[in-house]
């Protein structure tokens, strides 16, 4: 399983998790009910990257071991974000099955060339997030430095782009950047975060079946054990068993 971890398939590829990895009770609650719903794949932020200080920046490596818990105990797959070459090395010490570059860190050409060196030799499933602003050639850049590093399990997620004032979206769609990707890597995998580009829980269903009529491979949606105390995006996070019975309506229709 875990070398096509990022194939695309016949049934969509669905990652959720909390945005943050909070506490290891928030961790196993959380990981408990996505399997009980039958997720597979559980993402969860252990190095957030906040962009002004003062917010809460994760726990870090203790954190790893929590996803390493929810792999042992659900046999769910675990998926985090990295921000740097020692993000990348820790995370691969403590077992993490697939990482992925978040939308601030793919808008960097030096952190990203520095995870790829890290990662050069391992053939480490990845994901890349859209860079923040709208630029369909950092987001290639990014992919293209990991190919260049001998990468082969890449996949992408459209999390949609910062725009100053868009009334509905937090991140503005831009479908046809997305697009535009996806004819320049045919085959590799597209995944929408519908839990970023919303930027609230009421958007996540609209958003997701968009994505997955159109051809997208799956989607990665922020899902908390109690979203009301979540210390990072409490707003577009949904309870499992609300992302449970909302993936079956939108897969049903
Ligand atoms: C996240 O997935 O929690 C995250 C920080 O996302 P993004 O990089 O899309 O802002
Ligand atoms: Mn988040």
């Amino acid at each position: 399983m875990t070398s096509d971890i990022l194939k695309p398939n016949s049934s969509p590829l669905i990652i959720a998790g909390p945005c943050s990895a909070e506490s290891r009770s928030q961790v196993l609650e959380t990981g408990r009910l996505l399997a009980a719903s039958g997720i597979k794949i559980f993402r969860a932020g252990v190095w957030k990257p906040r962009t002004r200080p003062g917010g809460f920046e994760g726990h870090g490596a203790e954190a790893l071991k929590w996803l390493k818990e929810v792999r042992e105990t659900f046999g769910m797959l675990t998926a985090t974000e990295v921000g740097t070459a020692a993000h990348a090395e820790q995370a691969i010490e403590e077992g993490v099955d697939i990482l992925w570059i978040g939308a601030r860190t793919t808008a960097s050409p030096f952190a990203v060339q520095e995870i790829a060196d890290a990662l050069r030799g391992t053939d480490y499933p990845i994901l890349v997030k859209n860079p923040v602003c709208a630029d369909l050639e950092l987001w290639t850049g990014a992919i293209e430095r990991l190919q260049n590093a001998g990468l082969s399990r890449i996949g992408m997620i459209h999390r949609g782009f910062k725009t100053y004032g868009d009334p509905i979206f937090r991140n503005s769609p831009h479908w046809e950047i997305a697009e535009a990707m996806r004819t320049r890597f045919p085959g590799m995998t597209m995944l929408c975060d519908p839990s970023h580009m919303g930027g609230s829980r009421e958007l996540i269903a609209p958003i997701s079946t968009r994505a997955l009529r159109t051809g997208y491979h799956g989607l990665i949606i922020e899902s908390h054990c109690n979203p009301a105390q979540a210390l990072t995006d409490g707003a577009q996070q949904i309870t499992p068993e609300a992302l449970s019975s909302m993936l079956l309506t939108i897969t049903a229709n």
